[in-house]
């Protein structure tokens, strides 16, 4: 019995990759998809729309009005993915939230409904990154003091925030990671800055042509070095880990909020820092 999906914001950069990535496994079956109200592409079948052959389903503005589905992937706006809240409310169905960019009441409404549902909500569904995030925090707090950490990312030369929001939740992981207090945190360096204060944390942000996204941490000690590394080269990342949160959420059957970190099986106490 294959797994029923839609996909909220179908016809976006997440909601392309999604379908196309849906169409190509067996145990998911996409049966539809929704867009905002004025999008070209209302009232297309998918097939045609996105030009996926053998795809079923059609495009609508109502999530409402599409037939039952079991999980709804949605990478839409924080305000289009509260109104498909409701509907998944009515429905029962699961949701696996994409979507960034919530303020804490939002964030607490979508926590209020993980009470009746499955809701996985990730900033950040590549399973790698996921994955790097945990090794850092594991590595920061057993290298402890003795290692100078450095946070190095490489992204597009349009990419306009410096440094990434994923180079910020790295700095967390360091710190989630340390007993100790850490020292504060530096942007690139210029000039006489001196030697290098003890606990001092760099950020250094590369911007140049069509990179991705790469992240590295280096902690650096007397004789050694551990540099921990992912390069994302597609979106399919992103969808990949979508696609698995939507399996581990139909099939945990639980209402409750998760996060990749669930899906994956990661220990939660390590991400709390207890
Ligand atoms: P996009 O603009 O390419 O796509 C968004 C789509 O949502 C568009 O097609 C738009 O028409 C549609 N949409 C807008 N309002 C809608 C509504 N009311 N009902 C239905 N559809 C509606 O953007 P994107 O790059 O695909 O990103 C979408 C969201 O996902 C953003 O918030 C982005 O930050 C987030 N994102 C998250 C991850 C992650 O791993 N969590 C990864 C990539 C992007």
């Amino acid at each position: 019995m294959s797994i029923k999906v839609a996909i909220a914001g179908i016809a976006g950069r997440m909601g392309r990759t999604l379908a196309e990535q849906v169409q190509r496994v067996d145990d998911l079956e996409l049966i539809g998809g929704v867009e905002r109200a004025g999008s070209p592409w209302l009232g297309q079948s998918i097939a045609t729309g996105l030009s996926l052959s053998g795809a079923t389903g059609s495009i609508t503005q109502d999530l409402a009005a599409l037939p039952a589905f079991d999980v709804l992937l949605d990478f839409t706006t924080t305000q289009s993915t509260l109104v498909h809240l409701e509907t998944c409310l009515t429905r029962r169905a699961a949701m696996v939230i994409g979507t960034t960019g919530f303020m804490p009441n939002e964030t607490m409404k979508i926590k209020q409904a993980s009470k009746q549902i499955t809701i996985v909500h990730a900033h950040n569904y590549s399973v790698g990154l996921t994955l790097l995030l945990d090794l850092v925090q594991q590595t920061s707090a057993k290298v402890g003091a003795e290692a100078d950490v450095e946070i190095l990312e490489w992204h597009h030369n349009q990419k306009v925030d410096a440094p990434s929001g994923t180079a910020y939740a790295l700095l967390d992981a360091v710190k989630a990671g340390r007993q100790d207090a850490v020292g504060p945190s530096v942007h690139g360096r210029e000039g006489l800055v001196g030697a290098r204060p003890k606990g001092e944390i760099g950020l250094h942000a590369v911007r140049g042509g069509d990179i991705i996204g790469e992240h590295q941490v280096l902690f650096a000690m007397n004789g050694e070095r551990i540099e921990l590394t992912h390069r994302a080269a597609s979106r399919a990342n992103f969808a990949e880990g979508a696609l698995r949160a939507a399996r581990w959420g139909f099939a945990s059957g639980a209402p409750g909020l998760f996060d990749m970190r669930d899906v994956l099986g990661l220990d939660r106490a390590a991400s709390d820092g207890s």
